[in-house]
């Protein structure tokens, strides 16, 4: 469908004896914010890992803008335009906020981000590119003025949008964000949560979400599916899965199920 960017069907990935993902559809409309939420080792990070090629899936297949995913390295697939961020911030430490985003222009690039970092020019019209590139991207982040900032320097707020800023480098269609506002104050989700959107209305891009603030969830996105132990157990509009009896079970433990319930994913709807 030209109006799906990403499906995928039967989708399985074991660690031993332990099925983490068995997903038997899901697809992701173009232009749409798409959240996944569920409990935890419901194999939500482990659905994204498969779809990005840091796992092989054992079964079934992925379709990305017309393109087979299934056997594709890391790097093929960021050339597609899937780019990621982490569940647990991963930086380069110890380079410079600007370092970083050209790290994550490199599938993009001819010579090696290493070589115009360190010196061994290769392309100085390329290198001079990237490097302005990459403080623009660091400006829309929010960074502006950072640039030359180690990584580990960063505050932590700071951080998680230089690891955006560095998925964005590598000009993704489809951005995947697991659990992107995890310790940030209220505040500092609401501005996250302003710029996911501006991501897709200003730059175009699908975003799939892993998030586990109801509030960003039900704010920010036209569909909702729920994972649990691994299985897809509901999908549709934020207000409906909000009502699901089987999400809520799976939220508050089996069998307990009542007003307490509802309210335990029930949200107000942030302003706009
Ligand atoms: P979620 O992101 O929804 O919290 P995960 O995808 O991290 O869940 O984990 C799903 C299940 O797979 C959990 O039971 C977890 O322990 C297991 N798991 C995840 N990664 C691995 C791995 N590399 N090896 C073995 N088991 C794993
Ligand atoms: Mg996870």
């Amino acid at each position: 469908m030209a109006n799906t960017i990403f499906e995928c069907k039967n989708v399985m990935k074991r660690f031993g004896g332990l099925i983490a993902v068995s997903i038997d559809s899901f697809a992701i409309p173009r232009h749409s914010i798409v959240s996944i939420i569920g409990p935890n080792g419901a194999g939500k990070s482990t659905f994204f890992n498969c779809i990005t090629g840091f796992y092989q899936i054992d079964d079934g297949e992925m379709v990305f803008d017309g393109h087979p995913l299934k056997g594709r390295t890391i790097d093929q697939i960021t050339r597609l335009g899937i780019a990621r961020t982490f569940q647990n911030i991963r930086l380069f430490n110890n380079m410079t906020a600007i370092e970083n985003i050209m790290v994550g222009q490199e599938p993009h690039l001819t010579s090696s981000p290493l070589g115009a970092i360190f010196g061994t020019r290769h392309t100085r019209g390329e290198e001079q590119a990237a490097e302005d590139e990459a403080r623009r991207l660091l400006d829309f982040a929010g960074l502006r003025g950072k640039g030359d900032l180690l990584a580990k320097n960063l505050p932590y707020g700071d951080q998680r949008r230089l690891e955006l800023a560095r998925a964005l480098a590598s000009k993704p269609s489809l951005l995947l964000l697991d659990e992107p506002t995890a310790g940030m104050n209220p505040r500092e989700t609401q501005d996250m949560t302003r710029f996911f959107r501006r991501l897709r209305d200003e730059l175009g891009i699908t975003i799939l979400l892993i998030e586990h603030d109801m509030r960003v969830v039900m704010g920010i996105s036209e569909y909702v599916t729920v994972l649990d132990y691994g299985q897809k157990i509901a999908e549709g509009a934020p207000q409906e899965i909000q009502k699901n009896p089987r999400v809520i079970e799976a939220y508050l433990g089996r069998g307990a199920m009542g007003e307490a319930g509802a309210s335990a994913i029930a949200v107000e709807q942030p302003a706009a």
